[in-house]
């Protein structure tokens, strides 16, 4: 496998299957010029080709995507379809219930987990005529940055086999720029969507919180969860977003509406004013090569026609603290249901219930879900909650308040997505804090509910991608994918 250049044009010149968008697809299907089939065993071939190598997928659903296939081919053959992702091959973060199959959330407290019911946003992909091709990796429960903390297997940056693909949704990221899927879903808590995006040079973004419906996405920090799409142009992650959307009876904070968005995206931003937050820019560990690639990037949005203003978050300081206080909190407080009898692993001849609790957890659980459940109990426990828990919250809607400020003056927020490209494997395990820090840039969205995006804008001297993060306010994600389409409407390429 020999890795391409990042932006290598794939305009104008005739697309491999594995090269083709959601929306190509699609089109290719409706006319008659492929079958489902046929695109599903070649993108499963790929798969086996060269996943051994990436290690996008944890469970690939070959005879389920062949059937599926199969059964779209027939009814496309009688005219009884026509969905928005007909035929169109999906992979789906292992956090993400698929009903009968295996989810993981890449730990051994669910090596065996078969949900009995599909996510929303899985039955909402069905509905159009999408086929899932298999469950990607992730680090264990959502809860990292670089997959290295999935309890099962490695997933390597397909832009650079010695990096990690970011994380946590690393699986998802990789498997689009593999060209294995031309779509996928991810979950973003803290930017786990945006950041494994940004390291492997495709479009991921995080809808406003409650534009889709968390109803069989297994909960980390409740507050902050939200599934997104990642894709190799902006055009599909809009159309995937916008199937996925919308309310449900079975998740009370997903909104009444569904997103409008607008299906095509034609890259002029006048009238648009984008606001640079000094902080952002000036982050110590900021590495140089990511913040000429971010600026390049918005000075193409100038471009275009958005006028660049400089602002100021003054509280965006405090979102990593604040934010390792409140996901860590609702953790611990989601994670207590996996204790052997409700769900998960238990433990093998326990001698008393506690024994069975506490063994069942200490076998089942890693290193870093075990560090946050503790931290979580900490700042909940009674004696320091209104320390901790309390001034968080507080802390938390000051930054929103922040955000609001500025979307009083401009329309989109950028910033880089990280502060630095993908790192190599192991050089972040060691120390937590440096983990942590990695999602500097994308955290303060969750807080805030936001939505954000991470579109490709360069690369730094080794040829690894650089993400520019692009900041609306609740509600206008529209706007995200209309900025973007700036830097990536005509595609982004598959890495090899
Ligand atoms: N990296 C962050 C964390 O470890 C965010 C994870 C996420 O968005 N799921 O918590």
């Amino acid at each position: 496998m020999k890795v391409k250049r990042l932006f290598q044009g794939v305009k104008g010149k005739k697309l491999k299957v594995y090269e083709l968008g959601a929306v190509e697809i699609r089109e290719k299907v409706v006319a008659g010029e492929f079958k489902v089939r046929e695109i599903v065993d070649q993108l499963l071939a790929r798969i086996a080709e060269y996943d051994t190598e990436i290690g996008a997928f944890v469970t690939v659903d070959t005879e389920g995507a062949r059937l599926r296939a199969e059964e779209l081919d027939a009814m496309v053959a009688k005219g009884e379809t026509a969905g928005k992702l007909l035929g169109v091959p999906v992979a789906v973060k292992d956090n993400i219930c698929v009903q009968d199959g295996l989810t993981t959330c890449a730990s051994k407290m669910l090596d065996n987990f078969k949900p009995p019911y599909s996510a929303r946003v899985v039955q909402r992909l069905l509905a159009e005529g999408a086929v899932i091709i298999g469950k990607t990796n992730l680090d264990e429960f959502a809860m990292g940055s670089s997959t290295e903390n999935s309890a099962l297997k490695q997933t390597r940056n397909p832009r650079n086999t010695g990096c990690v693909p970011g994380g946590s949704s690393g699986g998802s990221a990789a498997a689009v720029a593999a060209g294995f899927v031309p779509v996928a879903l991810g979950s973003d808590t803290g930017g786990s969507i945006r950041q494994p995006a940004s390291y492997c040079g495709v479009v991921g973004m995080k809808p406003t919180y409650g534009a889709v419906s968390r109803y069989g996405l297994v909960a980390f920090g409740s507050s902050l969860d939200q599934i997104g799409p990642f894709a190799r142009n902006v055009e599909d992650a809009a159309l995937v977003l916008e199937v996925i959307s919308g309310s449900d009876a079975q998740d009370s904070t997903a909104a009444t509406e569904k997103l409008k968005l607008s299906g095509s995206y034609p890259g002029e931003l006048q009238g648009m004013k984008i606001g640079l937050p000094t902080e952002y820019f000036d982050t110590e560990g900021l590495s140089s090569q990511v913040k000429e690639a971010v600026l390049a990037g918005t000075e193409r949005l100038r471009e275009a026609g958005a006028e660049l203003v400089e602002i100021h978050l003054p509280l965006i300081k405090y979102a990593v603290g604040t934010y390792y206080i409140i996901a860590t909190a609702e953790a611990s407080s989601n994670l207590s249901r996996f204790d052997g009898v409700h769900y998960g692993h238990r433990c093998e001849q326990p001698t008393d219930i506690i024994d069975m609790y506490s063994r069942s957890r200490e076998e089942g659980f890693g290193a870093e879900v075990k560090r946050r459940i503790m931290l979580g109990n900490y700042v909940l426990s009674a004696g320091y909650y209104d320390a901790y828990y309390l001034r968080a919250l507080k802390v938390r809607r000051k930054i929103a308040d922040d955000f609001s400020r500025a979307f009083a003056e401009v329309d989109l927020i950028a910033s880089p997505v990280a502060p630095t490209t993908a790192f190599k494997f192991g050089e972040k395990t060691a120390d937590p804090l440096a983990m942590y820090l990695s999602d500097i840039y994308t955290i303060s969205a969750n807080l805030a509910g936001i939505p954000g995006i991470s579109v490709p804008c360069g690369a730094d001297a080794e040829g690894l991608p650089v993400g520019l993060q692009l900041l609306a306010d609740n509600f206008k994600d529209d706007l995200l994918f209309k900025a973007s389409a700036v830097l990536a409407n005509v595609g982004i390429g598959v890495a090899f």
